[in-house]
Parts: structure tokens; C-alpha cells; sequence
């Protein structure tokens, strides 16, 4: 990480997280999202929305030492033992509230932490756990462009500092999950997929348009891993700047591993196939919160 001055604008990103077996793995995805951290300047912060805090509220968490979340189920033990002792930073909760006006966000001082649509993704790009992580809820009750429009919103925050990552799926169907293609997608879900890498590295505000195709409804089941990247787009918006891809592909037919960055160029140098981590046997996969 090189040195950075606050008034440069910052990077961001869109990661799919996938399965959280990831965090544990050294894959071309994991391999992707070290390079990301490792091309950035070292961030004042870093702001986390994450597929994986989806409630009935807009929240900022604001505990010092947020705790590591093991919200998942049926994996190792290995993978509940993962600990990311990085700080809070309880002060970013007044910039955040001033970047997204109107718009009011919550304080969480107690109940969520670092989930693992977060950890799992930075013990990779920064392993140090020694930058303060907070998170950003998803307002589950909200409508798609509120989520651009908030993310347009906290372009601000990429000036002074703060690193922002979205943390997702693009297409996230576990009802479909095929154990037989571990690194390979759907015809559905690669449309799908190619459609929304279309919107974000051209048009950004046209992935409020991917809910009009014939694949919505399978690719995106339920809205929480989509959402993440609207928030993205808003940033991409923001700041009239295209999205790059950082590693895309697929695990088990119905989940997209696509990951785009702004500001910040490191594509991965292994295109092609290659496998995420492997899901745990014996456990349906609709049952894990992947
Ligand atoms: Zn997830």
C-alpha cells in the first residue's frame, strides 16, 4: 500500500464473497482480492456494506472492538475459529450521517460486528487487521434506487480517506446450487451476470434496469447479495468513473464470483477457470447463509 493524501480520491469495490470457505483458501478469487488491498493506499478506514447485515434500518455499527460474526452454518470448525481483530472507528458514524443527508442512519453500538460477507474477504486483501472496519446496514425495507442514490451519496467519504467496499453476489441462487460444476454457471446466471457487468463498467445507473430481465428472478431470488452493488454504482456515478473488473467467474452453477473496483486497476492475471473453495458435503447449501 502506497502513501495517499486525503484529498485524493480513494478506491472502492464490488467483491463477491461467495462461499465463506473462501477466507480459508488460496484461489484465484482470494488471490484477486489481495491484490486489491495490496493496490490501494492505505486507507484511514474501511466501510463495509455487506450482503450479510440486511435489516429493517440504515445503521452504521460504532463499537471500538467490533466482534468477528460467525453467521453461517454446517462449515469447519476451522472456519468459526477465524478471528479479524480489527478496530472500530465509533467517529465515522458523524461523517457517514453528514455524507448521507437527508437520509438518517442508526448508531449500533452493540449488536453487529465484522460478518462474514466482511471478514471473509479482508483477511485476504488486508491480513494485517490493523485498519478500523465499520459497517453499513442494508435497508431490507427500502427500494433498489435508494441504495444507489445513499451510495451516490458516500462518494464523499472516498475523499477523506475511507475505503469502501461492497460485499455481495451478483447472481446468488442456493435453491440451485449444482454440485457437479464447481466453477461453472448456468446459461441463466452468466447472462445474468454479463448483463450487470455490462451496466456497471458502461452505464452504471442501468443496474437499476436488471430487475426488467427475463433472469432477474433466478439470479437474484432474494435482493440481498444484489444489493451491494448498487451501492457501487452509486459511488461510480458519484464520481462520473467507470467500474473495472478485478476477477469474475463462477461456483456451483447459480452463484457469480464477479468482483468490479473503481479508482484502482489490478485485474487478475488468471483468467480462465479455476475453482473457488470447495462448500462443506452433506449440508444443503440453502441452509448454510452463504
Ligand atoms: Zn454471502
Amino acid at each position: 500500500m502506497t502513501s495517499q493524501t486525503e484529498s485524493e480520491l480513494m478506491p472502492a469495490a464490488f467483491i463477491g464473497h461467495g462461499n465463506p470457505m473462501n477466507a480459508l483458501a488460496d484461489n484465484r478469487y482470494t488471490r484477486a482480492w489481495h491484490a486489491f488491498g495490496a493496490a490501494v493506499p492505505r486507507p484511514r478506514a474501511i466501510l463495509v456494506i455487506s450482503a450479510h447485515w440486511y435489516i429493517n434500518a440504515t445503521a452504521v455499527t460504532t463499537m471500538v472492538r467490533p466482534r468477528t460474526i460467525h453467521d453461517f452454518y454446517g462449515f469447519p470448525q476451522d472456519l468459526f475459529d477465524v478471528q479479524y481483530p480489527a478496530p472500530g472507528l465509533p467517529d465515522l458514524y458523524d461523517e457517514i450521517a453528514a455524507a448521507v443527508q437527508p437520509t438518517w442512519v442508526g448508531r449500533d453500538a452493540d449488536s453487529w460486528g465484522i460478518d462474514h460477507g466482511t471478514w471473509s474477504v479482508l483477511v485476504h486483501a488486508f491480513p494485517q487487521a490493523d485498519i478500523p472496519v465499520v459497517q453499513l446496514s442494508i435497508n431490507a425495507d427500502k427500494p433498489l434506487d435508494y441504495h444507489v442514490e445513499l451510495g451516490a451519496r458516500l462518494a464523499a467519504l472516498r475523499r477523506s480517506g475511507v475505503l469502501v467496499v461492497a460485499s455481495g453476489n451478483i447472481v446468488h441462487n442456493l435453491r440451485s446450487i449444482d454440485w457437479s460444476q464447481p466453477d461453472g454457471g448456468y446459461d441463466w446466471a452468466d447472462r445474468f451476470d454479463r448483463a450487470a457487468a455490462e451496466a456497471i463498467r458502461t452505464d452504471p445507473e442501468q443496474v437499476l434496469r436488471l430487475d426488467a430481465s427475463a433472469d432477474w428472478s433466478k439470479a437474484v431470488p432474494t435482493p440481498d447479495h444484489f444489493i451491494p452493488l448498487l451501492y457501487l454504482a452509486g459511488l461510480a456515478m458519484g464520481d462520473d468513473q467507470p467500474a473495472d473488473v478485478l476477477v469474475d467467474g463462477y461456483a456451483y452453477g447459480s452463484l457469480s464470483m464477479s468482483s468490479y473496483t473503481l479508482g484502482v486497476s489490478c485485474p487478475s492475471s488468471e483468467d480462465g477457470a479455476g475453482p473457488g473453495a470447495p462448500l462443506p458435503e452433506g449440508v444443503p447449501a440453502d441452509g448454510t447463509n452463504l
